[in-house]
Order: C-alpha cells, then structure tokens, then sequence
C-alpha cells in the first residue's frame, strides 16, 4: 500500500490532483472530513471555528499528529492505495514516513493566480483582499508551536512539487509523471519476509508469557522454525496453566518465569538436530532478544546473525555475549518487551 500525502498552499489545486489520483485508482481520506465527523459525534455545529477549535483540542491532548494516525489506520483496515488530504504539520509527516511506505506532494502555484482562483470560488470565507490573502498566508508559513500547523515547513519537506499556475493540461502531464515514478508496490525486503513468518510462527505457541516465534535461514531459505511450547507430549500452559519458578539474582531480587516451556529458539535448533540440519553461518530471526541459555545456545551452532523483532527488558546479558562471540544482532523495533508480575 502506498500513501500519498497532499499539502500545498490555498487555491493551489490541491483537490483538482486528488480528482486525478482519484481516476488512477486511488482512495481519498480528507483531514476535513474526520474533523468534521469528530464535530458531528461530539453533536456540535459543523463551522469552520469549531472545526478549528476542536482540532486544536485534539493536537493538544492527542498530539499534533493525531489526524495522520487516524487517517492511517483507517487506511491500514482498508489497504488500498490512497491519498491523505492535506497534511500541514511536520508531526504528521514525520508519523507517516515512520509508519508506512509514504510520498509527499505538494502543490503551489504563482500566489497572484492562486489568488484570483480563491476570488472565483466565491466563498464567504475566501472573500479578502490580497494583501490580506498575502499576510495570512505568511502567517500560516512561520513556525509556531510545534503541535500546530506549519506549512512552511511542511512543503520543504515534500518528494515532489507541482507547480500549477498554468492550465488543466499542464497540471495533469505533471501529475502522470509523478504517479509513474511512484513506488506503489512495496516488495518486502529478505528480512521483512522472514519476519512476518516468524509472526506466523509465533501463533502457535502455547504459554501466553510470550508468545514468542523463530525461523533459522541460510542462504534465503528456511531451514527449521519453533515455537514456544511444552516438550512433545507434555501439557502446555494454555492447558493447565504455568509452571512458575522464582529466582534469586545476584543483587538480591526475585523474578519469576515459566519454565513449563522449551523456547522457540531452542525448539528450532532441536528440530534442526533431529534432522540432521547444519546451522553453522545460519542467521536467526526471533521475536525479543534470546534469553541467556537460548544465547549460548545460538552461539555454539555457529548462527552470525540474529535478528529481533523487539527488544528484551532482560536482555543485555545476551546482548552482550553475542557482541563478545561476534554475532552481529539486529532489532527491528527498539520496543522493550517486559513480562508481567516477574
Ligand atoms: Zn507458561
Ligand atoms: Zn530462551
């Protein structure tokens, strides 16, 4: 899924691109329109001032990116290509970069021409005179808190620009040659892949302390995978509950884990014993930093290349050791993974 994001200056033809985009297939979310049903549900009068007041509210309590994530995640459940219309803070830029595969667009045009366009719309609230059009316009490009709008700031930050101040046709030779340079198909890189297997993995596992998954590849191809659960055979804790053991670490503190399970890191590398499967020079890819024995585990198979989903509340031991037998450890998320009442 691609998300194209749309900012530019008033009267620039920002709505004419989104008809265009329209037409190749894309779909519209409108930050007006998820303000507008914010007002509506709060059963407040749908104005231009309450649509600012509200949104306002909103940036502060929620954070000046708080229309992008809910114009994302409306787009996540829907997974087409779509436009978000009209980014004008950095927040939202900066959240949608972030968080999913995101092109920028902005378009502007001479300020005169946009001006005489803002005039022909007739609308009340359009109806100033330019310099006046020029001063807000100015006003509305300068810094300021940074959970507001800056649109100055925004436009710098676009992929592309579209300068519209000639006529229909220019404007669409314009739009066809971005949207053939725009990467609308994002195929998902080798660790990416063996990630989402290793969520699927995960799935399966049978003590709810973490459902953590694993995956041993070499040379691109899956060796072995493992899940954490029981030893074959025995009850799992989904069943019949954990087996809880405390320890005492050398500071003095109590922890406590369920020890009913084998890891999904060590019930990897034992289907891979029981086959008869070499995973020396092999990379593993698990969900949080592997425990201290899952580590050693991994180090004398010979793996060189670990690669997290998250990161493990407890795991510098392990980290450590890796850094000391020279395997390189990779996190996809910096998230820290802490397990309850331990
Ligand atoms: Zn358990
Ligand atoms: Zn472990």
């Amino acid at each position: 899924m691609l998300v194209v994001g749309i900012t530019g200056t008033l009267g620039a033809g920002k709505g004419t691109v989104v008809e265009m985009l329209k037409e190749k297939g894309f779909v519209h979310y409108s930050a007006r329109d998820y303000i507008r049903k914010r007002v509506q549900a709060m059963g407040l009068k749908p104005d231009r001032d309450t649509f600012t007041m509200v949104a306002n509210a909103a940036r502060e309590k929620e954070g000046g990116d708080f229309i992008a994530k809910g114009l994302l995640e409306q787009a996540n459940k829907d997974g087409k290509n779509c436009i978000i219309e009209s980014i004008r803070n950095v927040k939202e830029v900066e959240y949608l970069k972030k968080h999913c595969n995101f092109v920028l667009l902005c378009v502007d045009a001479d300020i005169k021409i946009r001006y005489s366009r803002i005039i022909k719309r007739d609308s009340e609230t359009d109806n100033v005179d330019f310099d006046t059009f020029v001063a807000d316009e100015q006003r509305e490009m300068s810094p300021t808190d940074e959970n507001k709008q800056n649109l100055g700031l925004v436009i710098r930050m676009a992929d592309y620009t579209i300068d519209n101040s000639k006529d229909l046709d220019n404007l669409k030779q314009q739009v066809d040659k971005i949207y053939s340079c725009l990467p609308l198909r994002h195929r998902l890189t080798w660790d990416e892949y063996f990630l989402e297997v290793v969520k699927t993995v995960a799935k399966r596992a049978t003590c709810d302390r973490g459902r953590s998954g694993c995956v041993i590849v070499k040379d691109k191809q899956i060796l072995v995978t493992g899940y954490v659960g029981s030893p074959t055979g025995l009850p799992h804790c989904d069943d019949v509950g954990h087996l809880f053991k405390k320890t005492i670490n050398e500071e003095g503190e109590i922890s406590t884990h369920c020890v009913r399970t084998v890891h999904a890191e060590q019930n990897a590398i034992c289907q891979a014993a029981k086959r008869g499967i070499a995973l020396e020079g092999a990379t593993l890819y698990c969900t949080m930093t592997p425990c201290r024995v899952c580590a050693m585990m991994i180090i004398n198979c010979g793996i060189k290349r670990v690669v997290c989903l998250n990161k493990y509340h407890s795991g510098q031991e392990s980290e450590e050791m890796f850094n000391q037998a020279g395997i390189q450890l990779d996190f996809v998320s910096e998230e820290v993974v802490k397990y309850d009442h331990q």
